[in-house]
């Protein structure tokens, strides 16, 4: 596969997009984002990574963490986790608070904002810091212990934290929180405001296209678990957009408020695309664009 080649030949195509949608504003320290950017990057499961763009630009991860923590638990924890969160597509925002009370503080899966904050609850009980576990696992996974939380967005976050607490109270009131909220809040915080490149994100996501076996050659995942955690990024990875990204993308995909969207193809590559412009569902504009262009050059898809 000519990995430059078709990379270079996306960049071009989606030049148009790059700039266009939002960029996120409601965390003020993401506000002010160049939205002109665009990076794009390919790891395989070779070892082989090429990228054009802005691919080796850090950017605020915020979502595309979550995969690594739902990973982080499951190998904790084991299929325990499901009994505090589901595994069905939310169909609302990744924000919203409509389905927990109707489901009685258990979230309809771990990449919305509700279930991500029970995740990281979990890894609070069972690591005691669930944001130094995620980042030491970015940090292995992609082989630069120079990777780092944003402290600025951090901090941004918790001052703007009204709606992820309210979600976490109301969790609380059903008795879906095993530590305080304002711990949680700040765990999980501290692991969205991490900042990575495209190119350290699909080097740090290969384990999800190696059936769970990690940069060093041991296991994080079985591979029976692997799996399972790519099913519920295709299923729930992009919110109330999920079902058009399996139509327009087909591959398992987590994307973030940033601009960041992962995406895996099982047994072949890991691909991290940026561009801070977001749709009106909290998702990469360009990003999705260039995925979809990615899968239908190569022909590459899980269908
Ligand atoms: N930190 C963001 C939030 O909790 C993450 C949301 C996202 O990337 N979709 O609102």
């Amino acid at each position: 596969m000519d990995y430059q080649g078709v990379l270079t030949e996306i960049a071009a195509s989606v030049k148009g997009l790059v700039g266009s949608g939002q960029v996120a504003d409601y965390i003020p320290a993401l506000s002010s984002v160049d939205p002109d950017q665009f990076g794009i990057a390919v790891a395989d499961v070779h070892g082989e990574v090429h990228g054009v763009g802005d691919w080796q630009v850090p950017f605020s991860v915020q979502s595309v963490s979550k995969p690594f923590a739902l990973a982080l638990a499951l190998a904790h924890s084991g299929e325990g986790i499901w009994r505090r969160v589901g595994r069905e597509p939310s169909g609302t925002a990744f924000n919203s608070l409509v389905q927990l009370e109707h489901e009685h503080g258990v979230p309809r899966n771990p990449f919305i904002n509700a279930g991500a904050l029970v995740i990281t609850d979990h890894l609070v009980t069972t690591t005691g810091d669930a944001g130094t576990a995620v980042l030491d696992l970015l940090r292995a996974e992609s082989g630069n212990p120079h990777i780092s939380v944003d402290e600025d967005v951090a901090i941004s976050e918790l001052a703007n934290a009204d709606r992820n607490a309210a979600l976490a109270h109301l969790m609380a009131s059903y008795g879906n929180m095993e530590n305080p909220v304002p711990v949680v809040l700040e765990n999980y915080f501290w692991q969205c405001a991490v900042r990575m490149s495209c190119r350290d994100l699909a080097t740090a996501g290969l384990f999800l296209a190696r059936e769970g076996v990690r940069a060093d050659g041991s296991r994080l995942l079985s591979g029976s678990l692997t799996k399972r955690v790519n099913s519920v990024m295709l299923t729930c990875g992009t919110y109330d957009a999920a079902g058009d990204f399996a139509y327009r993308v087909g591959l398992p995909g987590k994307s973030g408020v940033g601009g960041g969207i992962l995406a895996v193809i099982p047994n072949r590559c890991a691909l991290c695309v940026w561009s801070p412009g977001l749709d009106a569902r909290g998702n990469s504009v360009a990003g999705v664009a260039a995925l979809e262009e990615f899968t239908t050059l190569t022909g590459w898809s899980v269908f």
